[in-house]
């Protein structure tokens, strides 16, 4: 059974303690191989690395990096098998969703390399008449980028790619759920020729050595993607060095179905938003608000679709989704299943373990909406659908909630559709569609416990880049003494 080092300074390097721990198959519990099991005796390496890198990485003239950022996306093409088989293996991804993110993350990595170039700053108009004023533009520094489990190759390059275009360099914790693909990118990208130093991964877990790399003063910035709960953690260690930061956390998705809607039609598109990689994507459409009279027709369109999904072999094209990501997953979604049966909710289908982790497709009519399945993140395939009596009933219903991460309105009325995308408070609205988008340009992030700044094109360079005011005095000011 192969083991895996941290990968620092261009190469993979054991754990200080020489510790491992094991990566497991979701789907059939096997262990894939052993990752380095980091502690904060192994920060100090991985900082002065990612030191010596930014110095570097950060005085290459702007057309090398784009240059090297372009490489890097080709080599995650060429490396598309090795890729694909590790996301189908060790985050219990279908081929479908596997296929996707491998080439999605080739594509981000192009957008990143278009940034490097886009770095523009400002002149300004003066008060002074003879002073010259230009705003400039600087990396950070080394950013430090903690990674989640569910799009453990797309996510983590999102992160990585526009600090990296920006001229910093990053140090990345992945999640103790998927080291060796967090692994395999660095040795991917390194092959393509990004810089020794540049892009370095710390594997283990986040009490371990997540919180040491977020406390060490020599980390100017922090990228989390991740639950509200350790969002909360990780705003006070950086509030401590006033670390910068951008928070992407949890969500409880709205999805309003407006009555002009064929419901068979909308169930359908919701099903996509519902039980997409079981429901373990943080835009899940995970609250559903129907227009009256059409709700309970609309659930059980969504019940009849959700009983018919393909779950099989995640190498089958036709299947819909696979296994949760660990018992814990599990228990948390039987857990909210269970609180809305009491609350008096009809599960319409599922609400059971089908065998392993893979957990029932499961729609819910009508929970209580002061219980979990409504209020908080199953981040499984537990969908909610509730009926509202007016368009006005159904934006508040979904602005009540503490997250703010995406919404969908389907409507085929884009006048009612563009009212609802004004009103819901959340980082991004999608009208005609379900709240699970992206694009690597796009502004991705959200209000309230959603988390903090925005990901994605020119809004994560600008993010990840200090500005600085330089000014020159072109000719004799007046002094006051
Ligand atoms: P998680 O919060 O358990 O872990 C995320 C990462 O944080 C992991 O690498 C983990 O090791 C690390 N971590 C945990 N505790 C830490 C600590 N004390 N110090 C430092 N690091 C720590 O989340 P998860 O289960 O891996 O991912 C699921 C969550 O991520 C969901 O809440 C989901 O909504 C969210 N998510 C958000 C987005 C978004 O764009 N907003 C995208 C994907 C996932």
């Amino acid at each position: 059974m192969k083991t895996y080092g941290h990968f620092i300074n261009g190469r993979e390097v054991p754990a200080t303690t020489s510790e491992t721990f094991p990566s497991y198959a979701p789907m059939t519990g096997e262990i894939l191989g052993y990752a380095a099991r980091g502690t904060a005796a192994d920060v100090a390496t991985a900082v002065a690395a990612a030191r010596a890198g930014f110095a570097h990485w950060a005085a290459l003239p702007p057309a090398e990096r784009e240059r090297i950022l372009l490489d890097c996306a080709t080599a995650v093409e060429a490396d598309y098998d090795l890729l694909l088989n590790l996301l189908l293996d060790e985050s219990g991804s279908t081929i479908v969703k596997a296929k996707y993110e491998v080439l999605y993350t080739a594509s981000v990595l192009r957008a990143a390399a278009g940034e490097v170039r886009r770095l523009y700053a400002d002149t300004l108009p003066n008060e002074k008449p003879h002073r010259l004023s230009l705003v400039i533009r600087e990396p950070l520094g080394v950013v430090l980028v903690i990674s989640p489990f569910n799009a453990p190759l797309v996510l983590l390059a999102k992160m990585i790619a526009f600090p990296l275009a920006a001229g910093n360099a990053v140090i990345a914790k992945p999640s103790e759920e998927t080291p060796l693909i967090a692994i395999a990118l660095a040795q991917t990208l390194s092959r393509a020729g990004l810089p020794a130093g540049v892009f370095n991964v710390v594997t283990g877990f986040g009490a371990e050595c997540g919180e040491p790399l977020a406390r060490h003063p020599q980390i100017n910035g922090i990228a989390l993607t991740g639950s509200t709960a350790t969002g909360v953690k990780i705003a006070q260690i950086a509030a401590a060095s006033m670390k910068r930061l951008q928070l992407e956390l949890g969500g409880k998705n709205p999805l309003l179905v407006l009555g002009d809607m064929a419901m068979d039609e909308a169930a359908a598109i919701a099903a996509v938003g519902a039980f997409s990689h079981a429901g373990q994507i943080c835009m899940s459409s995970a609250r559903i608000l129907v227009e009256a009279p059409h709700g309970k027709t609309f659930a059980e369109a969504l019940a009849r679709k959700a009983a018919s999904l393909h779950l099989g072999d995640l190498r089958d094209e036709r299947t819909a989704y696979g296994p949760l990501i660990n018992q814990r997953a599990v228990e948390k979604a039987r857990q909210h299943v269970q609180a809305a049966r009491e609350g008096g909710g009809e599960i319409l289908t599922g609400g059971e373990l089908l065998h392993g982790l893979v957990f029932q497709p499961t729609v819910i009519w009508n929970p209580p909406r002061s219980g979990p399945c409504w209020c908080e993140e199953t981040f499984g395939p537990v969908v909610s659908v509730v009926e509202a009596d007016s368009f006005e009933q159904m934006v508040a219903i979904a602005n009540e909630s503490d997250y703010g991460l995406s919404a969908g309105v389907l409507t085929n009325d884009l006048h009612r559709g563009m009212m609802a995308a004004r009103q819901i408070r959340c980082g991004s609205v999608h009208v005609g569609a379900h709240s699970f988008q992206s694009d690597p340009l796009a502004p991705i992030g959200g209000y309230g416990m959603s988390g903090i700044g925005r990901s994605g094109g020119k809004y994560s360079v600008e993010h990840f880049t200090e500005l600085k005011w330089i000014s020159v005095e072109l000719g004799e000011t007046a002094r006051p003494f």
